[in-house]
């Protein structure tokens, strides 16, 4: 049979996400308001693709970040090692949120969004806010009163400590539990298997979904917004490509360029789904077999990361107050902005990354600096567009710090980071039932049923 040359998942997804993109802009363009195509394709195919796709990924998370962190800790061995791995970690992750705001708020100072901003003619939301929780609850709530209850809430702080927790017990108890630390990992084989069926159909799902969005959100919404879009896609661009770009060669030497190319797939998988959480898989799988981190780093730093590592989403908040201020005609002054970014910081971590939490996030931020709610309902009409932008950005830097930390800790395989194809998703390589254990099975089988 002759060979056909399968295409790479990055391609296949790169192409859902272009064909999606035409599709939807088409759709809006001529057919909007045909309820044909609003209630079969935009809100009834692609709508049930999607939704059906995020599900899917979702369904992957809890239990790979629960079996791999659980092995990850097992696999350090040092149990310091875990504590310093904790420490340069979150430090990092606030140090690169302070630096993306900070940049944002000079960027947009520099462009002026909002100074003459025109309210007429513009369809304001209505804002109503909800509180993000205060952040001594946050801390409070890293532990868990009910394992149970924080599992099946996929709350991700509460999984990590409970997850780390296990694994140091294993590890206390050693040999006498030898079987439980291996069957566990047994079990981390499994639901990275299952990454990788949910990967076969990502294009499909990545379609629907960006097929949907760009039907539904039209160019038009954008023109008056446009100095505002543009200045956060700016200084999210100037952190994608400079600043976490050159941390990384900073603190590795290691080549940026094969570092972006290596993250494609997760950067596509977040830009489609918005959500950092539901992103985790994609995230883990490129961050430890494409570019060489070790489990037992990246198993921790990947979901801590997506829980409080917002530099997308920060960048936005910045932009979007200074362009509030403007719009309002108030003057916020070095402290206001002081404040802004420290906010900024603390909400960050108190939240998980899921689709459009980002606005929570800067309700909190305009109170407590006292800027007129009001200005969120004026950005929220294209927040949809930057949030798939600044979920991008929000999992890229999950993955440079995670290579730092890795590379301080000598827990990197750089043959694995420099080999281009090292990790690449094969379907063909991938997929394939061991047809010795197929037998062994419908042996057992039939010797259960004679019986
Ligand atoms: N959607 C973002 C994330 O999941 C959060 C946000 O900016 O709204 O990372």
């Amino acid at each position: 049979m002759a060979e056909r040359k399968k295409m790479s998942l990055t391609m296949k997804v790169l192409l859902g996400l272009v064909l999606g993109l035409i599709t939807g802009v088409i759709i809006n363009n001529f057919f909007e308001g045909n309820a044909f195509v609003d209630a079969w394709l935009v809100n009834g195919i692609f709508h049930m693709g999607g939704a059906m796709f995020i599900n899917a990924l979702k369904m992957l998370v809890v239990p790979l970040v629960t079996f791999s962190l659980i092995c990850g800790v097992c696999g350090i061995g040092d149990i310091r090692a875990l504590g310093r791995i904790g420490t340069k970690s979150f430090l990092l992750y606030v140090l690169t949120t302070a630096v993306a705001i900070s940049t944002a708020i000079i960027l947009a100072q520099l462009v002026g969004p909002g100074k003459s901003f025109q309210m007429e003619g513009l369809e304001i939301s209505e804002v109503s806010a909800s509180e993000a929780p205060p952040v001594t609850q946050v801390f409070i709530d890293i532990i868990p009163s009910n394992p149970v209850e924080t599992f099946a809430n996929g709350d991700m702080l509460g999984i990590i400590f409970y997850a780390i927790l296990v694994g140091v017990s294993l590890l206390i108890l050693g040999r006498k539990v030898k079987p439980v630390i291996e069957g566990v990992e047994l079990l981390n084989d499994v639901a990275m298997k299952l990454v990788d069926l949910v990967m076969a159909v990502a294009h499909i799902g990545v379609f629907c979904l960006i097929a949907k969005t760009f039907a539904q959100q039209g160019i038009g919404l954008l023109m008056p917004m446009a100095g505002y879009f543009l200045t956060v896609l700016g200084a999210l661009a100037f952190h994608f490509f400079i600043t976490i770009c050159l941390l990384l060669w900073i603190f590795t030497r290691f080549n940026p360029v094969t570092f972006m190319k290596k993250m494609r797939d997760a950067q596509a998988f977040a830009f489609s789904t918005a959500s950092s959480n539901a992103t985790i898989p994609v995230t883990l799988r490129s961050v430890t077999e494409r570019l060489g981190v070790k489990n037992s780093v990246a198993s921790f730093t990947v979901p801590l990361g997506a829980t409080i590592n917002m530099d997308g989403t920060a960048i936005m908040q910045g932009v979007a107050t200074v362009f509030i201020a403007n719009v309002y005609g108030i003057e916020l002054g070095l402290g206001g902005y002081l404040t802004v970014i420290g906010m900024a910081v603390l909400a960050s971590i108190g939240t998980a990354g899921v689709p459009g939490v980002g606005l929570i996030m800067l309700a909190m931020v305009l109170n407590q600096v006292g800027l007129p709610l009001e200005g969120i309902g004026i950005i929220m009409g294209v927040d949809r567009l930057l949030d798939m932008c600044r979920t991008s950005v929000n999992i890229t830097g999950d993955a440079m710090v995670s290579t730092v930390v890795a590379k301080g800790e000598g827990k990197i395989d750089v043959d694995i980071y420099k080999d281009p194809d090292a990790g690449v998703f094969d379907e063909d390589a991938e997929i394939v039932f061991d047809e010795e254990v197929e037998e062994e099975f419908e042996k057992f089988v039939d010797e259960k049923m004679s019986d």
